[in-house]
């Protein structure tokens, strides 16, 4: 429309801006509004009117997740710890957004730290379900996942380290995509667990997910985790693609883990899949119990390390009046920090001390080794794996409260791909009784997202819905 004259870069801005009034009192997506984003709009109109030409996504707002660094807009984390933090540059992937003339319209709510699956841990806010208020959105890109949900933005960036983008996804009803590890630089990302973590999508469908994703990827010299390769166009090679497709459907994600709704809508569009000419394939992948337990090891691990940083002094929050540097150490971080970091700061600190690094350490990353090449060999017969998203009934807010360990043992889908650096993408198949959404989880080989794509836009183009 914006191409065609239809409509202008700061009309739609405008429109957006009209929905988050009405809609934000509720849902509670954003944490900063960008206050740049009218004047973004305008270059985008000026440009248009004299003729330049600019990326598809040029004029369309796309809401950031608030651990990706922004230049001049507030980066809080969703924790106490940044409240103030002002970053003096911009994350790789917003370089690319803003090189595309996209409207930045904010910031968004999320776990604190990306830690937890419901945007229950941020420091600041609740974010609701915009399919049903009284339901968390999912983690920790909740924010991300009901901005684009109920019309508040377009398109949002989110990131994966465990599930955080698919989780979101899944239970807002949009498609979430996690690329495959070394594909989108983390350049500005702030660091959780370094070594599974990827900035992913979240958007509204397969063919708005390829024009994000296809800006965002690709080679960055200062992030030295991506890998220099070239990237197909994958907006010109979308097609429906399910005549042939072979997924891969292994029992350990069908198990006593996911609920009999989740597991009954998840089969029944794998079913509607193979009427419309793909294959389902048997396959096993005995690793994956496993996957939580390792997953929580490394993730905590490495966010031990990541988070040293925030003493006060060299990042973050400092606690006012302290009379010594230890008290000055101890009040900023136990101020600035919230219970679900704490938890996994001390976790991580105790599987890496002496003592206890060859007994968890260790054995998590042998764990992590075995789930990748199980996973090598699933797709020697099967070009994508096939699971839920999140294999329980959806959380109410404030409502029925999971322990910490049951909310980890419900990441059991989706840490795997994680683990093993794999692209993995969400689509909505249906609903639950309360209207809540229930995603479908595709897993793809290492770069194929163009396989997991097309499988998506293959799957909208039937219906997508596995309810009755
Ligand atoms: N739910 C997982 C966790 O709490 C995943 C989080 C993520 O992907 N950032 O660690």
């Amino acid at each position: 429309m914006l191409r065609r004259k239809m409509c202008t870069a700061s009309e739609i801005l405008a429109d957006i801006k009209r929905r988050i009034s009405e809609k934000e009192s509720e849902i509670g997506a954003y944490i900063t509004l960008n206050e740049n984003a009218e004047a973004e709009a305008e270059l985008v109109d000026n440009a248009l009117a004299e003729g330049t030409e600019l990326h598809p996504l040029a004029g369309i707002p796309i809401a950031v997740k608030d651990n990706i660094s922004t230049k001049k807009i507030r980066t809080t984390c969703a924790s106490k710890m940044l409240e103030d933090y002002i970053p003096s540059f911009d994350a790789a992937a917003v370089e690319k957004l803003r090189a595309a003339n996209a409207v930045i319209i904010g910031k968004t709510n999320m776990d604190e730290f990306a830690m937890g699956s419901s945007t229950e841990n941020s420091a600041f806010k609740v974010t609701r379900n915009p399919h049903n208020p009284d339901f968390i959105p999912g983690g920790s890109s909740g924010g991300s996942a009901a901005a684009t949900a109920c019309g508040e933005t377009i398109l949002a960036l989110g990131s994966d380290t465990g599930g955080s983008v698919r989780q979101p996804a899944s239970l807002c009803g949009v498609v979430g995509l996690k690329p495959t590890y070394g594909s989108v630089s983390r350049y500005g990302l702030i660091a959780f667990a370094s070594s599974i973590e990827q900035i992913g999508t979240l958007a509204r469908n397969a063919e708005d997910t390829v024009l994000l994703y296809g800006l965002i990827c690709g080679h960055d010299r200062r992030d030295a985790t991506t890998v220099n390769r070239s990237y197909p166009d994958f907006a010109a090679k979308l097609r429906n693609n399910l005549s042939g497709l072979r997924i891969g459907v292994p029992p350990e994600y069908f198990g006593n883990e996911a609920e009999d709704t989740v597991k009954a809508v998840v089969m029944r569009t794998l079913h509607a899949m193979e009427r419309n000419g793909a294959k389902l394939v048997k396959i096993s992948l005995p690793g994956v119990k496993h996957a939580v337990a390792a997953y929580y090891v490394i993730a905590s691990a490495e966010a031990s390390s990541n988070l040293a940083r925030f003493d006060g002094v060299r990042f973050g929050r400092r606690a006012k009046d302290c009379s010594n540097l230890r008290e000055m150490y101890v009040r900023s971080r136990s101020e600035g920090f919230g219970d679900e970091v704490k938890r996994r700061i001390m976790l991580g600190t105790f599987v890496l001390s002496e003592g206890y690094y060859d007994a968890y350490y260790k054995k998590a990353k042998l764990m992590q080794l075995k789930i990748s090449s199980e996973f090598d060999s699933a797709f020697e017969s099967c070009d994508v794996i096939a699971a839920p998203v999140f294999p329980v009934k959806a959380i109410k807010i404030g409502g029925r409260d999971m322990s910490p360990a049951e909310r980890c043992a419900a990441d059991i889908c989706t840490v795997s791909a994680n683990l093993a650096g794999l692209p993995a993408i969400s689509t909505p198949c249906g609903k639950d009784g309360f209207g809540v959404p229930i995603g479908i989880q595709l897993i793809g080989k290492q770069f194929g997202e163009q396989t997991l794509l097309n499988a998506v836009y293959g799957l909208e183009q039937i219906g997508g819905a596995g309810n009755d």
